[in-house]
């Protein structure tokens, strides 16, 4: 089952705890004036899109999980539309990495729940940001980290977050429920839109590559992908196909700026010569190419 970007129904998580079909719309935005999306995906497993990257969630009658947390504001409005199907605490909320559009939420999740979790750079880069930008008070950090690959029962489903390398930071984990085979992949896709490449937070382009293909083999071909962001008009979901896809674009982009360097090309010829596209990865369009062709000349020519 595939998400359009911004058609998200309004109404499936009431619809869902209540068990009752789709309320009319007009009563949806009368309950959830927000602007937020929750949209059921397989099992007990959904989607929550707001602003920042997208939210994953289980509600289930024995437990409660949620990856990743957006702002502050977006995750009252989620917490809001989860207590209106349980009044259950949380047993367990995981990041996908520290970013601020997937971890600033965690404040508002501070008095409902049990365990917080994340890959232990994850923990490490939250800390640094937040001490930087003076904004500790305001951070709930994981009380779990993990290195490799952690797992934990919540209600009926079993929840395994997983490391496999550096790629877009040096601590992203793939979330899997794993009977409703649905794995969060966080900002490790970028579906159709430029990536954000954060190389201060240790990112690396050749590895983002082999992890992707590495995540390819771990996972079966009837998993469903959550994306952390994707272009305008693309889904939020999707499968292997997409993640061979964005190989393809960090393949062709580390190709391309190889090429330009060697003919002395320097990153300001690149960052000035009004690229929209990565010649091989046309699909890859939008705002913000020139992260991608910084990341990658850093990375070609550091040593
Ligand atoms: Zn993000």
């Amino acid at each position: 089952m595939k998400i359009p970007r911004r058609n998200f129904l309004k109404s499936s998580g009431l619809a869902l705890g209540a068990g009752l079909l789709p309320w009319p719309s007009y009563m949806s935005k009368l309950l959830f004036p927000e602007g937020g999306e929750m949209k059921l995906l397989r099992n007990n497993v959904g989607a929550y899109t707001n602003r920042g990257g997208t939210i994953a969630w289980l509600i289930d009658a024995e437990g409660v999980a949620v990856v990743d947390s957006q702002f502050p504001e977006e995750a009252g409005d989620l917490i809001g539309r989860i207590r209106e199907q349980t009044d259950r605490r949380i047993d367990l909320l995981l990041n996908t990495h520290h970013h601020r559009d997937h971890s600033s939420g965690n404040i508002a999740f501070k008095e409902i729940v049990d365990q917080v979790v994340a890959h232990q750079n994850s923990r490490i880069n939250q800390e640094n940001v937040a001490k930087e930008a003076g904004t500790e008070a305001d951070q709930l950090y994981p009380d779990t980290v993990f290195e490799r690959e952690w797992s934990r029962k919540v209600g009926t489903e079993t929840v395994t977050a997983r490391y496999f390398d550096r790629a877009h930071t040096n601590g992203d984990a793939v979330i899997h429920f794993e009977n409703a085979n649905v794995a969060h992949l966080g900002d490790l896709m970028f579906n159709r839109r430029f990536p954000n490449i954060d190389m201060k937070a240790g990112a690396s382009v050749q590895r983002w590559i082999k992890v992707l293909n590495d995540i390819r083999k771990t996972y079966d071909d009837d998993t469903l992908f959550i994306f952390g962001h994707a272009g305008e008009g693309y889904e939020l979901t999707g499968s292997k196909e997409d993640l061979k896809a964005m190989e393809n674009y960090l393949s062709s982009l580390l190709i391309f700026i190889k090429k330009e360097i060697e003919a002395g090309k320097s990153l300001d010829d690149l960052l000035n010569a009004g690229l929209t596209s990565i010649p091989g990865a046309e699909e890859w369009k939008g705002h913000g190419i020139e992260r991608s062709l910084r990341a990658a000349y850093e990375e070609l020519t550091e040593q």
